[in-house]
């Protein structure tokens, strides 16, 4: 099994890290329901999209 040859460095191992976290999703208003959805992405809240009904939400 290869194994590391020297310890990585604190300075290194948060260097690696920085791209670690994730990023804040995208949100656009509902144009239907007013509620937040993801742009380009059927409202979660009203199955509408693009101005018209795609699923009707039975809740
Ligand atoms: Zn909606």
């Amino acid at each position: 099994m290869a194994v590391p040859k020297r310890k990585t460095t604190p300075s290194k191992r948060n260097m690696r890290r920085s791209h670690d976290s994730l990023r804040v999703e995208a949100f656009q208003e509902c144009s239907n329901c007013g509620e937040l959805k993801r742009p380009h992405n059927m409202c979660p809240a009203c199955g509408h999209y693009n101005g018209r009904e795609v699923v009707s939400i039975s809740s």
